[in-house]
């Protein structure tokens, strides 16, 4: 027994235009353009959202695109895709490999746009069939996480019509046609932090008239790694990465600066302020007793907020996925480690779910090393990858997602 929304799904998506949604994911693909430069490629969306009915605004916090299509009483839902690239040159060797030297669709988010294009085409087509509102979203500069706010301070919910649900969709590695389902938190917040340490240069046969920052930036980098393993609960996630240290230009000059840059993942806001506490205090602590002339710089810097789904609407979104594709098809992995800004869409306190289109092709994944699943999935080319290849026979199952999530919270008749 399928639910109407189900059935319905599998109606509007019966006919899709598979050449169409190929061609524009291949163009997509070939054109990629970086976090809020994404011209052309919102040029494209909109038109299409144009083309299918919808009422369409650009240049929404810098390059992002909205799409409104009013039919009649009930819910508001948002279908969100990402639309930059990443600085990384391609190796795929694919027929439509990018051809903007050193720029890539190494993350998917072409895959994201032609997505949301077909899906606001399915359901405008279709929209005898539900009513309520559709928000389609083109969103810029997701992968330095200033895209979403931007749309937001844009006034994004003064201009369009505010969401009772947002939904959102990632390709990610693992054998193309499984969705990935987290009823909570399924990604992780990042944080970028910088620290500037400064001590007093001079001699390097003199240290006696110094202070060295470079031992002192040493000493923070050793002492951070207790944040995580003595101040962060066992029951806790979190990672502290020291990815930069740079201090210096000779080797007997002694600074009078030194420059760390570390980034944190944590699940929850309150262990990444007690983290940010934690390396404030710490930092101070060293530099202090260095006798370092002044306190150091902690300055907290690009963050993304962890993302988690409301329960009920990712079950909800799950079980319809399970009814369109079959349950075996639908599974939890548990929260990651990686980051993403789509939070920063949903106003406060309106649910939303975010979920995973597998897309590794099927013969890259049976090629790949490795006994299980886990030793597989770290074998294939990931995101963010030169080789990140998605299957394109994800295309129709990934509108599919769409149009199904949308329709399980629309008012379908
Ligand atoms: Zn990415
Ligand atoms: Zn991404």
């Amino acid at each position: 027994m399928t639910s109407s929304a189900a059935r319905t799904a599998l109606d509007l998506t019966a006919d899709l235009p598979v050449a169409g949604l190929e061609d524009c994911y291949r163009d997509l693909h070939r054109h990629p353009e970086l976090s809020l430069r994404e011209h052309r490629t919102a040029g494209k969306l909109a038109e299409q959202l144009r083309k299918a009915g919808y009422e369409t605004a650009e240049g929404v916090g810098g390059t992002g695109v909205v799409g409104v299509l009013r039919n009649g009483d009930g819910p508001t839902v948002l279908l969100r895709a990402d639309m930059d690239a990443l600085p990384v040159a391609e190796e795929t060797g694919l027929p439509y490999a990018s051809e903007v030297p050193g720029v890539m669709h190494a993350c998917g988010h072409d895959l994201h746009v032609a997505w949301l294009a077909g899906a606001a085409g399915a359901l405008a087509a279709g929209r005898d069939a539900w009513s309520g509102t559709l928000l389609m979203v083109g969103q810029p500069a997701e992968e330095t996480g200033q895209g979403a706010q931007a749309m937001v301070t844009d006034g994004l919910y003064e201009r369009f019509p505010r969401p009772d649900v947002l939904l959102g969709q990632h390709a990610a590695p693992g054998p193309a046609g499984l969705y990935a389902h987290s009823p909570g938190l399924i990604l992780s917040a990042s944080t970028d932090v910088d620290i500037v340490v400064h001590g007093q240069g001079g001699h390097g046969s003199r240290p006696e008239s110094t202070v060295d920052p470079v031992v002192t930036a040493a000493y923070l980098v050793t002492r951070l790694q207790t944040v995580v393993s003595r101040e962060v609960a066992p029951r806790d996630s979190a990672v502290l990465t020291v990815g930069r240290i740079e201090a210096g230009t000779r080797h007997n000059v002694i600074p009078s600066e030194a420059r760390i840059a570390l980034n944190l993942r944590t699940q929850s806001m309150a262990v990444r302020d007690r983290m940010i506490a934690a390396i404030r205090r710490i930092a101070a602590g060293e530099c202090l007793a260095a006798g370092c002339p002044r306190e150091p710089e902690v300055i907290v810097g690009a963050d993304f907020p962890a993302t988690v789904n409301d329960a009920g609407t990712d079950r909800r979104v799950a079980a319809v996925h399970g009814e369109v594709f079959g349950t075996g098809a639908v599974f939890d992995p548990g929260p990651a480690m990686g980051s993403e800004d789509f939070p920063h869409l949903a106003p406060d306190g309106v649910p939303y779910a975010y979920w995973f289109v597998t897309s590794t092709p099927a013969d890259v994944w049976e090629a790949a090393p490795g006994a299980d699943l886990m030793e597989k999935f770290t074998a294939v080319p990931s995101n963010h990858s030169p080789r990140f290849a998605p299957d394109t026979s994800t295309l129709v199952p990934g509108v599919r997602t769409l149009v199904s999530g949308a329709l399980a919270h629309l008012a379908v008749a």
